[in-house]
C-alpha cells in the first residue's frame, strides 16, 4: 500500500513539477529514432523540499534511499509508457533505468562530506555534496550503462525478449554489468550478451583534495608537516552533467564507492542550464576544461578598515598618494617601511589584478625581479602572495604545467595533473628561482606567458590508444619569479652592459625576459634600499619573532590589506578617453622609438596589454572604478623603467627611482612626490607629441 501510495506521489510530483511532458517527450525521440536499446535512459529533475512537502515518505526514498526511489519513478514511467504507447520498441520495466537529478540537498551538516574527516561513511547509500579542488582529471572514456543478454539454449523461452537486462547502478563495479558466467534462470544454461543492444556511457576519474589542502603550496615553513590525500571520485553521468560538476563546483556524492577511497558521484543540475551547453563532445570536453581546477571562494568580507579610509579621504586630492603610502607600508610584517616601495608596489598591482571571476586571463600582471637580496625577496613574495585567495608556491619537486601519465584506476584512460599553474587559477603562481627551472621548461613557460594557455600531447601510441589526443587549459593566474643575480658563479659570466641602465639578463633567454610584463631591479645599490633599517628589523626579528616593530603594522595590519585587496579586485574598471589616449600614444612612440630597420620593433603587441593592465592596476589599488591619465603615467614609468633593464634608455628618460624619487616620511615628501610626477606627465606628453606619430587618433592596425 505505501508503495502504491508513492507512486502516486511519484506521477503527481512528475505531472506538477514539468517532468512527465519532459519524460514524455524524451520517449518521443526514443520512439522516433526506431532504434532497440538494452536500456533506456531517464533523468528525472527533483526537488526534494516539494516532494517532502507532496509526499513525506517519497521524499524520504529520494533522500535516504534514492536507489529504492528510482524505482518507484521506473515503475510509474513504465505504466505511463505501456498506457500512452510512447516507446514501441519497449518491453520490460527492467529496460527502463530512471536517473534521479536533485536540484539541492537540505543544508545540514549531516548532508555534506568533509573531506578531511575521516573515515568517511562508505556504507550509506545516498547522497551528499561536497566541495573540493581538482586537482587531477582523466580522458573520458566510455563504460557499459546497459546491456542485453539472452539464453544461449535456442528451445528456452529466454532466448528471446528482454528478460535478462543488466544496468549499472551507482557504485557498481562495471564487471557486476557485463561478465561471462551469468545463468539462465529457466534452464541453467549460459547467458550470452546481444552486444548490438550495448548502451555504452561517458565515464571520467577526477581527484579532488580538500581546499585547506591549499596551506600546503603556501609555503609556509612554521606550519607543522601534514599530508592530503586526495579523493578520487568517478563521473558516470553523461556529459552533460558532469560538466556541470565542474560549472558549479558542486557534486552530490551518491552510493557506495567502487573502491575504498572512490565514489560515484551524480550531480545535482537544472536542465535548463543544460541546454546551453554545446552538442559535440569534444566541445563539452573543451569547455570542462576550462573549468578545471576552480573550486569554492570563502566570501571575503569586502569591508574596508577605518585607518584605510581615512587615508583614502586624506590623500583624496591626489591621484598618486594613497598607493604611495600603501606600498610604503605594506609588508612592514617583513621588511621595514621604506623598503623596496617599487617591487611592493607592483606586487599590489599584481595582486589586484588576480580574480577569482571570470576576468580576462590577459588581466594578469607577471613580475620578474633581478636581485642579489633573494632571501628578502623571497620573503616578501611569499608574504604578498598569500593575501589573496589563491597564491601557489611551486614546490621543487612538482611540475609547474600539466602532466599526463597513465590512470592508476585500469580503465585505459589518461590521467591529466593539474601542476602549480592551473591550481593556482584567479590567483598568483610564484615559481622560485627563475634558473632553477630546466631549459625546457623555461620555453614552456615562455610560451604560456605569451598564449595565456596550456596545450597537454597525449600521444595515442604511448597510452594504448588510436588517437593521438591535446587539450589546452587557459592560465588565468599570474607568475612571480626572481633571478639571483648575486651567485659566485654567475657573476664571472657577468658581461658590462653596453647602454645606459641595461642590466645584463644574460642568464635567461631574451625572449623569456620579455615575455615577463614586468622586469624589476632590486638590489641593495638600487633605489628604497635604506640598509640601515634593513639590519634593524632583521635584528629585531631575530629577538622578539612575533613582536610589532612599527606603528604601520597595528594600523595596517595583514587582514586589512587582504580585505582592501579583495575589495579592489571586484571593482569594475572602465577607461576614461584621455587614459585611453595616452595608452595608445605612449604605447605607438614607444614602438616606434624601440624600433630597428632589421627586428622591427622590440616592443610585442602584448606591450599594449601590459599597459592597460598596469594603468587598471593602478586605479584598483586607487580604489577608483576610472582609469585616469595619472595612472598611465604610473603604468608607463613603470613599463619604462622595465624596457631600460631590458634594452637601455630610450628618449623617455626615466630614472630608476621615478616612482619613489624620495623616502616617503611625510606629507611634505608626499607633496614633493606628487610635483615630480606631475613633470613626469608633462614629459610623458611630451615624448608622446614629438615620437608617436598621429596619437590623438586612435589607430586601429596597431
Ligand atoms: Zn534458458
Amino acid at each position: 500500500m505505501a508503495n502504491l501510495q508513492m507512486k502516486e506521489a511519484a506521477l503527481v510530483y512528475l505531472d506538477r513539477s514539468g517532468g512527465l511532458q519532459k519524460f514524455m517527450d524524451d520517449c518521443k525521440s526514443y520512439n522516433d529514432s526506431k532504434q532497440s536499446y538494452a536500456v533506456y535512459r531517464f533523468s528525472v529533475l527533483v526537488n526534494p523540499s516539494d516532494v517532502v512537502e507532496l509526499d513525506a515518505e517519497l521524499g524520504n526514498h529520494i533522500l535516504h534511499h534514492p536507489l529504492k526511489a528510482a524505482q518507484v519513478f521506473q515503475s510509474v514511467c513504465f505504466v505511463a509508457v505501456k498506457t500512452l504507447s510512447l516507446i514501441g520498441q519497449l518491453q520490460t520495466e527492467t529496460q527502463i533505468s530512471i536517473v534521479l537529478k536533485l536540484t539541492h540537498l537540505p543544508a545540514l551538516p549531516s548532508y555534506s562530506l568533509d573531506l578531511c574527516e575521516f573515515p568517511l561513511s562508505y556504507t550509506s547509500r545516498r547522497f551528499y555534496t561536497m566541495q573540493g579542488i581538482v586537482i587531477a582529471m582523466t580522458t573520458v572514456t566510455k563504460y557499459t550503462q546497459g546491456a542485453r543478454f539472452l539464453c544461449s539454449d535456442e528451445v528456452c523461452p529466454l532466448s528471446k525478449g528482454f528478460q535478462y537486462i543488466r544496468v549499472h547502478v551507482p557504485g557498481a563495479t562495471e564487471s557486476a554489468t557485463v561478465r561471462n558466467d551469468f545463468l539462465c534462470r529457466l534452464c541453467a544454461s549460459s547467458l550470452q550478451e546481444d552486444r548490438k543492444f550495448r548502451v555504452l556511457g561517458d565515464k571520467q576519474i577526477v581527484e579532488i583534495i580538500t581546499t585547506k589542502a591549499l596551506h600546503a603550496f603556501q609555503g609556509d615553513c612554521k606550519k607543522q608537516p601534514f599530508r592530503y590525500q586526495s579523493l578520487s571520485i568517478f563521473l558516470r553521468v553523461s556529459l552533460r552533467c558532469s560538466m556541470l560538476v565542474f560549472r558549479c563546483e558542486r557534486g552530490i556524492k551518491g552510493e557506495k564507492g567502487l573502491s575504498q577511497n572512490a565514489v560515484l558521484i551524480q550531480c545535482a543540475s537544472l536542465a535548463s542550464e543544460l541546454q546551453e551547453l554545446p552538442a559535440s563532445p569534444l566541445d563539452h570536453l573543451a569547455l570542462r576544461l576550462q573549468n578545471f581546477c576552480h573550486f569554492y571562494f570563502l566570501s571575503v568580507p569586502s569591508g574596508i578598515s577605518d585607518n584605510f579610509r581615512c587615508l583614502l579621504s586624506l590623500t583624496s586630492a591626489s591621484c598618486w598618494k594613497f598607493t604611495a603610502v600603501l606600498a610604503n607600508v605594506f609588508a612592514s610584517q617583513i621588511i621595514p617601511p621604506g623598503t623596496y616601495n617599487l617591487l611592493k608596489l607592483c606586487l599590489l598591482m599584481s595582486l589586484v589584478q588576480t580574480s577569482n571571476g571570470n576576468r580576462d586571463p590577459q588581466d594578469c600582471l607577471d613580475i620578474l625581479i633581478i636581485t642579489s637580496d633573494t632571501l628578502l625577496v623571497d620573503r616578501l613574495l611569499n608574504y604578498s602572495m598569500n593575501l589573496v585567495s589563491r597564491g601557489i608556491r611551486h614546490p621543487v619537486s612538482t611540475e609547474v604545467f600539466p602532466t599526463v601519465s597513465r590512470n592508476k584506476y585500469g580503465t585505459g584512460a589518461v590521467s591529466i595533473q593539474a601542476g602549480s599553474a592551473l591550481l593556482a587559477k584567479g590567483g598568483v603562481c610564484f615559481i622560485g628561482d627563475l634558473t632553477s627551472h630546466k631549459k625546457d621548461k623555461l620555453e614552456q613557460l615562455q610560451s604560456v606567458l605569451e598564449s595565456r594557455s596550456i596545450t597537454v600531447f597525449i600521444p595515442g601510441k604511448k597510452f594504448g590508444d588510436d588517437i593521438d589526443q591535446q587539450m589546452t587549459f587557459p592560465v588565468q593566474c599570474s607568475f612571480w619569479s626572481f633571478v639571483d643575480m648575486d651567485s659566485s658563479s654567475r657573476r664571472t659570466v657577468q658581461k658590462t652592459s653596453a647602454l645606459i641602465g641595461q642590466m645584463d639578463c644574460s642568464l635567461i633567454p631574451a625572449n623569456l625576459v620579455e615575455a615577463f610584463g614586468l622586469l624589476i631591479n632590486c638590489n641593495e645599490s638600487s633605489p628604497c634600499h635604506p640598509l640601515l633599517p634593513t639590519v634593524q628589523h632583521t635584528l629585531k626579528k631575530a629577538m622578539e619573532p612575533e613582536g610589532l616593530l612599527y606603528l604601520a603594522s597595528q594600523e595596517f595590519t595583514t587582514e586589512d590589506f587582504q580585505k582592501l585587496l579583495a575589495f579592489a579586485q571586484n571593482l569594475n574598471i572602465e577607461f576614461s578617453l584621455e587614459a585611453e589616449r595616452m595608452i595608445h600614444g605612449y604605447y605607438l612612440a614607444s614602438r616606434r622609438i624601440r624600433a630597428d630597420s632589421i627586428h622591427g620593433s622590440k616592443l610585442s603587441a602584448s606591450a599594449l596589454k601590459y599597459l592597460v593592465s598596469l594603468s587598471e592596476a593602478h586605479a584598483r589599488l586607487n580604489l577608483r572604478n576610472k582609469v585616469l591619465k595619472e595612472d598611465v603615467l604610473i603604468a608607463a614609468l613603470l613599463f619604462e623603467m622595465s624596457l631600460t633593464l631590458k634594452y637601455g634608455a630610450s628618449a623617455f628618460c626615466v630614472a630608476p627611482n621615478a616612482l619613489f624619487p624620495f623616502e616617503l616620511y611625510n606629507e611634505e615628501y608626499l607633496e614633493q612626490r606628487d610635483l615630480y610626477l606631475t613633470q613626469c606627465q608633462q614629459q610623458l606628453q611630451q615624448f608622446i607629441a614629438t615620437c608617436g606619430p598621429g596619437t590623438a587618433l586612435f589607430s586601429t592596425d596597431e
